[in-house]
């Protein structure tokens, strides 16, 4: 069952938050299907930019058309991950709708501009029942074409959240609390800074039950990025998310956990020791086939640290 954010944010709304997971092409589809099966877990795909030009808009449409016609029982929003308001323009005024969600991020312009790009998609989305995702505040790291050092990433203030979501229109916000993209989300020794009490200052200033979402939230977990380098990789110094800290976040209101990086690890973790461990094989299939299994149980772990395992009923 197609649905979008917001009826997947009502239903989790303080008890999980759903694992938003980026998706390029087949491989990665089926994963997250198969994990998100294993587990009943509802889910959200969401789709880049980059993810439009590298496996065509037109393509990527039909692979998630196409799970959902062989995962029948499976609920899923298909969002859009990082628009501009070109390419939200865009994809709301396709017929028919494929997204069921957008995120437009004008995170990057002046607080005013980011108030006006965001009320004119929240405006168009609504119209055709998408709903919308914003963000205020800065993340560092690198996200598409963007990249941030951690000298400008700022966190979001809460006072300025309050007059954000009542100005904009938009139905969740993505906050920026210490969080950053990539692999290497925290620099030097010691527990990586999430600035939890940033969050409920956040959610106490909000209106209630006002979804909060986490960008750059991978917890690069550590045996996972040994086996990357046990068969040659080098992935020096990453630092993620604990999980330990994710799954507190639905109790602060937090309803949409961005997870990306930790499923590309996954992959190039079963495809490093396949290509190490079968040096005479050239069918790409079995090699693939191990890189799902292994994309597939981080999935199901996702979403029991999440919490939306075992929610699936919640939308029957
Ligand atoms: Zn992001």
């Amino acid at each position: 069952m197609l649905v979008t954010t917001k009826e997947l944010f009502e239903k989790a709304y303080g008890k999980y938050a759903l694992p938003a997971f980026n998706v390029n092409n087949l491989e990665f589809a089926r994963a997250v299907a198969e994990g998100c099966t294993k587990t009943q877990s509802p889910f959200i795909f969401q789709i880049s930019r980059g993810a439009r030009k590298y496996a065509h808009p037109e393509l990527l449409k039909k692979i998630i058309v196409g799970i959902h016609e062989v995962y029948p029982d499976l609920v899923f929003a298909i969002h859009l991950d990082h628009g501009d308001v070109e390419t939200c323009e865009q994809v709301l005024k396709e017929k028919p709708l494929f997204f069921t969600s957008v995120m437009i991020d004008a995170s990057h312009d002046t607080y005013e501009e980011n108030i006006q790009h965001t009320r004119h998609i929240a405006d168009l989305a609504h119209s055709v029942g998408v709903s919308v995702e914003a963000e205020l505040g800065m993340l560092g790291g690198v996200e598409e074409d963007i990249a941030v050092d951690e000298e400008n990433a700022c966190l979001t203030d809460p006072a300025q959240a309050a007059d954000f979501v009542k100005r904009s229109g938009c139905d969740s916000l993505a906050v920026a609390i210490g969080t950053s993209h990539g692999a290497y989300k925290f620099k030097g020794p010691g527990e990586p800074k999430i600035h939890m009490d940033r969050v409920q200052e956040i959610q106490r200033n909000l209106p209630e039950r006002f979804p909060l979402v986490m960008h750059g939230s991978s917890s690069v977990p550590e045996e996972i990025v040994e086996q990357v380098n046990r068969y040659g990789g080098q992935i020096e110094g990453s630092k993620g998310v604990p999980e330990t800290l994710l799954s507190q976040v639905p109790q602060y209101g937090v309803c949409k956990v961005n997870i990306d990086t930790d499923l590309r690890l996954a992959w190039f973790a079963a495809m490093r020791r396949e290509l190490a461990e079968n040096p005479g094989n050239f069918d790409p299939r079995p090699t693939f086939t191990a890189a799902i299994d292994e994309v597939a149980k981080l999935v199901a772990r996702k979403t029991e640290v999440l919490g939306s395992a075992g929610h699936l009923s919640d939308f029957k």
